[in-house]
């Protein structure tokens, strides 16, 4: 991205048109109806980009909890990247997105402005009456009910002109109606902090999700330490070598960190833990019935393959 904003008279007459607002509130309806016929624009959804997101991330239906935010952050980042590169060809762009949040609309802008000089920023939040949005949600037969939605319109922080908007428009149903609040300068400063402290975050949790990749991935040429948790031997070796000798272990038999037997090449899986564990009613691990050896075994295979690093004292 630029360092210094372009300065260009054709983009003077370039706009960013965002248009925000809670689920099945009419954004797509708005928008179809008022920027689909309009020349030179490119619309985008934030939808979109969400799906792809999840699909990239090996997500059907069911995000697992900590990982939505990942993936809204990353869709949030392409929509970005794809609004800049639409700029940059000369094209107006409308989006829908959500953006409830004022923090989330400045890092928007802050970066659009920093890349461009003279484009035009407005914001549409649609605000139906309660009767026009119960249509809306019959219609679209969704699964929450009127009343959650409406919790979760109160989400959103009317945007506010200091964001960096040159307009606001305020719709109710069929009225659109400018609507320029008091700016309120003491939102952006804890605003920029945030999204800072969230990029560094997110940085921070990448990293430790590659250092955990790479240690799986060097352990399988690394030596590490092998216990036989029936007879007690211990070896020094890679996996590889352990293979050779007879091992039963992780990472050419099981899994790290997942209940299965971990024996030397002279010992019988029948005499481990998981074996112990798979001829109950239901195979779970219950530690207190455990005996102190295999509770040992048991820890250790937990907080695999880092237990098996260092030599156990
Ligand atoms: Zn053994």
């Amino acid at each position: 991205m630029a360092n210094q904003p372009i300065n260009n008279d054709v983009l003077a007459k370039i706009t960013v048109t965002l248009v925000i607002g809670a689920t099945a509130s009419g954004k797509t309806t708005f928008i179809q109806n008022h920027f689909s016929n309009k020349r030179n624009t490119v619309i985008l959804n934030v939808y979109d980009y969400q799906q792809a997101a999840y699909k990239e991330a090996g997500f059907g239906k069911h995000i697992p909890f900590g990982q939505e935010f990942k993936c809204l952050y990353k869709a949030n980042e392409n929509l970005l990247l794809d609004i800049i590169d639409t700029l940059q060809n000369g094209k107006n762009v409308v989006v829908e997105q959500t953006l409830y949040k004022a923090k989330r609309r400045i890092g928007y802008i802050d970066v659009i402005r920093n890349t461009f000089k003279n484009i035009k920023i407005e914001v549409y939040v649609m605000c139906p009456s309660d009767s026009v949005w119960e249509t809306y949600v019959t219609e679209r037969r969704l699964a929450h009910s009127f009343q959650q939605l409406k919790t979760e319109a109160e989400q959103i922080e009317f945007p506010n002109p200091i964001e960096g908007f040159d307009s606001i428009y305020e719709v109710v149903d069929d009225v659109i109606k400018l609507r320029m609040d008091e700016p309120k300068p003491e939102i952006v400063e804890p605003a920029r902090k945030e999204i800072l402290e969230d990029a560094e975050e997110l940085r921070k949790e990448n990293e430790k999700i590659k250092a955990k990749a790479d240690l799986l991935e060097s352990m399988n040429s690394r030596p590490f330490w092998h216990y036989c948790e029936v007879c007690g031997t211990k070896l020094y070796c890679t996996a590889q070598e352990a293979f050779d000798a007879g091992w039963d272990y992780p990472p050419q038999i099981g899994t790290f960190g997942l209940l299965g037997p971990r024996t030397c090449g002279k010992c019988s899986i029948t005499d481990t833990l998981w074996w112990k564990v798979q001829q109950q009613g239901l195979p779970i691990v219950i530690e207190k019935d455990l005996t102190a050896e295999e509770l040992k075994t048991w820890r250790r295979i937990k907080k695999e393959p880092e237990s098996l690093l260092e030599e156990e004292k």
